[in-house]
């Protein structure tokens, strides 16, 4: 999978990319990072890339000459072009479900904005969809761009060391994650929950399972339509469900 990100600070990425699993992933050629400076498609002799708004207003705007170019310059130049993405707070909201659906492109380009936005044209004749990663502002689509390509990179199969560890993370089966332990069995006098240690798989997955539906209903409750419940797991729903409201009331 190839990434192509367009910006006026290049010299930002790969950045936080480069460590971890992540940064393997690159570093084995499993995945593309390129930065593109977006003020090389400016106009000479100044480069200038933002201007005063139309209309008047505080702050500058990103002019949409530049960032037309190098969206076009991006697409002839790979082999299969994916789509193009804006990074903006008004854009659909990064969940797991479009980070999935994005991670089966060969290729993604990024705009990252700045300013007090881009050129509405832009987002209206060059762009194939809008991301937010989420309801509050940045100053610039770089970060946004960041977070958009670990949590796609770490979805395509082989990135991660053990594929089937992403399994049971958040989000994936609707559910949060349960609680994890490891050793020592016992740190000042906090204890790892005993059944962990009973080596019986059977119960040590229901544990994990009620534990991750208990977590759900205390913190995300919005996610529970989304679980898939057997029966019994239903009832066990139920039964949380009711206790957080014995709690809440008393
Ligand atoms: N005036 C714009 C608005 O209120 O919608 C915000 C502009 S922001 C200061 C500059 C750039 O940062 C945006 O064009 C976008 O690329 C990026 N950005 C800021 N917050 C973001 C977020 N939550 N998700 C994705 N990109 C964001």
């Amino acid at each position: 999978m190839r990434f192509d990100v367009l910006t006026i600070f290049p010299e930002m990425f790969p950045g936080p990319l480069a460590h971890g699993v992540i940064g393997k992933a690159l570093d084995r050629g499993l995945a593309e990072l390129h930065s593109h400076d977006v003020r090389e498609y400016a106009d000479p002799p100044h480069w200038q890339v933002d201007d005063e708004p139309f209309g008047g207003g505080a702050g500058m705007v990103f002019k949409p000459e530049p960032l037309v170019r190098a969206i076009e310059a991006v697409e002839a130049s790979v082999e299969t072009s994916g789509p193009v993405i804006f990074l903006s707070p008004q854009g659909e909201r990064l969940t797991h479900q479009l980070a999935k659906e994005l991670a089966v492109q060969p290729q993604l380009t990024m705009v990252c904005g700045r300013y007090e936005g881009v050129d509405q044209r832009v987002r209206d004749h060059a762009v194939d969809r809008e991301v937010s990663i989420g309801d509050y502002v940045l100053t610039g689509g770089e970060i946004p761009a960041m977070v958009l390509i670990e949590t796609v990179l770490r979805l395509v199969p082989t990135v991660l060391g053990d594929p089937t560890s992403a399994q049971l993370d958040s989000f994936v089966e609707g559910a949060l994650d349960h609680p994890h332990y490891t050793r020592p069995a016992q740190f000042r006098d906090w204890r790892v929950p005993e059944v962990l240690r009973s080596g019986d798989h059977g119960r040590i997955a229901e544990w994990r399972r009620e534990q991750a539906l208990r977590i759900t209903v205390d913190r995300r409750p919005d996610l529970l339509p989304d679980v898939e419940l057997s029966a019994s797991e239903t009832r066990f729903v139920e039964r949380c469900l009711a206790q957080k409201s014995d709690r809440e009331d008393a």
